[in-house]
């Protein structure tokens, strides 16, 4: 029994490091999963999409006469996965990240400067910007006085560095950053893990996943619709077919009812320009805490906050200090008649 087992293992043991030289990536654990779980997201669209186009002799009746109208539901299908596999594959934009390239700023600056200085001969003056530019990235990447000192002018004067500072990264966050420990990196305007995609959605995706849950709601509207269409034309004539559309119509439903619930909470959230760790764990963010609940300490009115959101984004890295006391306090002014009247909320 010993002797016919070994050789089994062994085999499948040849056959996964063959399959891992040939797909360095299966061989990570954590992208793995994420494989299994985007190849599971897409057979899931597949057997939803499939399943009309296969029983729905109507459907395929109306696609001969209106292409345009199957045309458009599959360009839907296609969109929607599209943008899955995008903001699934983008960064969120990770604290270090930021930091590199402030690095990377901070000393072609610094080159810059050194090769407009009135020196030496031509040929020399070349020697010396190429090495002072290694030496400017070097310093500064290695070197994080400068970022400290950065990230430390966005909070309030006397902030001790200590409270900001990642014990696992070893990084100081600015503000709305915070560590993920699936991800196992700081995330700038961290906004939560997301399981479904398999990454964070912090400042640098947040917009992608916006528009993921829009068209993910806009596919489970349309093709909820098919599906009641089918039921409502042949359910006493292909009854177990219509039975299984039941129960896929149910999923349907539960599912759009999540993203419903999801869009409106992430639409609300990007209008009053918070994420949803600010907005769940207010009480743990040590300059949260002392600012009045009804306070958006980041905004800047939902259309600026919407602008900024959609088009204004000017870098994934760019960092919102935290508003000085003035401002909080002109902030947490009650409403009035007349701010209502003239849209204070928005500008
Ligand atoms: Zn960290
Ligand atoms: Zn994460």
């Amino acid at each position: 029994m010993i002797g016919c087992c070994v050789p089994s293992r062994d085999t499948s043991d040849r056959f996964s490091d063959r399959c891992f030289n040939v797909f360095p990536c299966l061989s990570d654990p954590v992208r793995r999963s994420t494989l299994c779980l985007r190849l599971a997201l897409v057979m899931l669209h597949l057997v939803f999409v499939g399943f009309i186009f296969i029983f729905n002799e109507e459907f395929r009746e109306e696609s001969k006469d209106q292409p345009w109208y199957t045309l458009i539901y599959l360009l839907l299908v296609f969109v929607t996965l599209v943008q899955y596999f995008f903001t699934s594959g983008s960064s969120p934009g990770y604290v270090l990240d930021a930091m590199r390239e402030f690095a990377r700023t901070e000393a072609s600056l610094r080159a810059l400067e050194i090769s407009k200085q009135p020196a030496s001969s031509k040929n020399g003056s070349v020697v010396v910007t190429i090495d002072r530019n290694q030496s400017g990235e070097h310093l500064v990447g290695n070197n994080p006085m400068n970022w400290t000192k950065l990230v430390m002018d966005m909070y309030p004067p006397g902030t001790s560095v200590r409270t900001y500072t990642c014990s696992y990264c070893n990084v100081v966050q600015p503000p709305r950053a915070k560590h993920c420990h699936d991800c196992d990196r700081c995330v700038l305007q961290f906004d939560h893990h997301c399981v479904w995609l398999g990454t964070c959605i912090g400042q640098g995706n947040h917009c992608r996943f916006w528009w993921y849950i829009l068209e993910e709601t806009a596919l489970c509207i349309w093709t909820g619709i098919l599906y009641i269409k089918y039921l409502q034309a042949s359910f006493s004539k292909a009854w177990l077919v219509a039975v299984i559309m039941i129960i896929l119509l149910s999923i349907l439903l539960i599912a759009l009812i999540f993203l419903l619930l999801l869009l409106l909470f992430h639409s609300y959230l990007v209008l009053t320009n918070q994420t949803t760790y600010e907005l769940v764990r207010r009480r743990r963010i040590p300059y949260m805490r002392t600012i009045p609940e009804r306070v958006y300490p980041f905004s800047k009115g939902a259309c600026r906050n919407l602008y900024n959101f959609c088009f204004a984004r000017a870098s994934m890295y760019a960092m919102e200090p935290l508003p000085s006391a003035l401002e909080l306090e002109q902030k947490s002014v009650p409403y009035s008649c007349f701010d209502v009247i003239s849209c204070r909320c928005c500008c």
